[in-house]
């Protein structure tokens, strides 16, 4: 693969993607196998060759984020003077990992992302503003950047900042489209300083838009109270530095066939059947420096593989669900705290937010929740009837001013604000 925007797979049957994506995949465990210390000995020529399907590829050795955090020097294939890049993961479980990039590998990120905001509806006749970091190590600052170049597209990198500056940037730029986190695309329009622009659309990143059947979700919702923008969902990690983006169906994410193959699996590791939900487990393509092997991310959705009515034959990753590690049981239910802020994204003024998962003295689950001052009495209890109602969590509720959350929400100096602080595994 040379990464350059010709020749899109997308539409091609199932079965002739699903060959590409086989000889590819041989190609990678083949450059795996010669280069890396950490899967030496892990898997064998045979085994390789020996791969027709995509599904042959469920004995091979599954890669976790431990792995990678704690033998990080082990997964470098290329040797360092090659290396052009270092960026870290963002750390929303666990400690942040470093990962190298070879120029190779920018290459790889450049096309992946301009492919993924092509799918998304970007062209070259937009301007876009980024109002997500674009230092501090953070890989998707940098492949909006270069994927929006790539695609002929002008670019603002106006970086985070306050609902004023952006508005400012916004008068004076004119763009038509944005890259933000959706809950900051809310806050940018209920600003007091909006004005009549010409914005249309904007690409969402780190939370989901929609529910588990595609329907708008409560914060897409609340944006549109504020904007007519199109929203389009984009999932992606450092990890896979692959993006999976919603098309104009808007009914998941459309992979990317010849930059990462995707596997939804159970507990035990066992694929689960198409629309199913189990975790997301990827092999990207074409890596060069930190290539991975079967990568659990830890992130729960479902793969769909019938046809999209855009015309694109790739399957489609669904809403992310849930993360493994975020997991709370409640008198044996297992319920995710992105249910939970989806409850609370119902109620205006119980924002910013915190949530904790706790352990309680019986060593049970629990979860409390820091509401802003802001948050009246009556919406206090409505909350806690719709959670009870609708999960049947019953939190310890606990006010603070919008500084000392705010001030949680970017502990560690975190680039995105972490909204979940889980204490059960030692993180405070
Ligand atoms: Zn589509």
């Amino acid at each position: 693969m040379d990464f350059t925007l010709t020749n899109i797979p997308d539409f091609l049957p199932l079965a002739e993607i699903e060959k590409l994506q086989v000889a590819l995949l041989k190609k990678q465990l083949r450059y795996i196998q010669v280069n890396s210390p950490f899967y030496k000995g892990k898997f064998s020529v045979e085994e390789t060759e020996g791969i027709s399907r995509i599904s042959d590829l469920s004995g091979f050795f599954r890669t976790s984020k431990k792995d990678l955090a704690e033998r990080t020097p082990e997964f470098l294939c290329a040797p360092k003077r090659e290396l052009v890049e270092y960026v870290t993961t963002s750390g929303t479980t666990g400690k942040p990992v470093t990962i190298a990039l070879s120029k190779k590998d920018l290459k790889r990120l450049a096309y992946n992302e301009a492919r993924s905001l092509s799918i998304a509806g970007f062209t070259a006749d937009d301007i876009v503003q980024i109002t997500t970091t674009l230092d501090k190590g953070f890989m998707a600052g940098m492949a909006y950047y270069m994927g929006l170049t790539e695609l002929g597209a002008a670019v603002l990198r106006a970086g985070q900042g306050s609902p004023e500056f952006h508005w400012e940037m916004i008068k004076q730029i004119q763009p038509t489209a944005l890259i933000a986190v959706p809950s900051f695309l809310q806050k940018l329009g209920s600003s007091p300083s909006a004005f009549p622009h010409q914005i249309k659309k904007a690409l969402c990143i780190g939370e989901p838009v929609r529910n588990q059947d595609f329907s708008d979700n409560q914060l897409s919702k609340n944006i549109a109270k504020y904007w007519d923008l199109d929203l389009r969902s984009t999932y992606a990690s450092t990890e896979m530095a692959t993006a999976f983006t919603e098309c104009s169906e808007k009914n998941g994410g459309h992979l990317l066939p010849e930059l990462i193959i995707l596997e939804i699996l159970d507990e035990h590791g066992n694929e689960v059947a198409d629309g199913e939900l189990g975790e997301v487990t990827v092999t990207p393509l074409g890596v060069e420096a930190m290539p991975l092997l079967r990568f659990r991310t830890g992130d729960l959705a479902r793969k769909y593989s019938s046809p999209c009515a855009c015309g694109r034959n790739t399957p489609r990753l669904g809403p992310i669900e849930g993360r493994l590690a975020q997991m709370i049981k409640l008198k044996g239910t297992a319920i995710f705290p992105s249910q939970i802020e989806d409850i609370l994204h119902s109620f205006p003024t119980a924002n910013p937010y915190l949530i904790r998962l706790e352990s309680d003295e019986n060593g049970m689950d629990a979860v409390s929740i820091e509401l802003p001052e802001t948050c009246t009495h009556e919406d206090m209890e409505s909350l806690l009837v719709n959670l009870q109602a609708r999960l049947r969590v019953k939190p310890s509720l606990k006010r603070s001013s919008v500084s000392e959350i705010q001030k949680a929400l970017f502990r560690g100096e975190s680039r995105k604000p972490k909204k979940i602080i889980d204490t059960r595994n030692g993180e405070n």
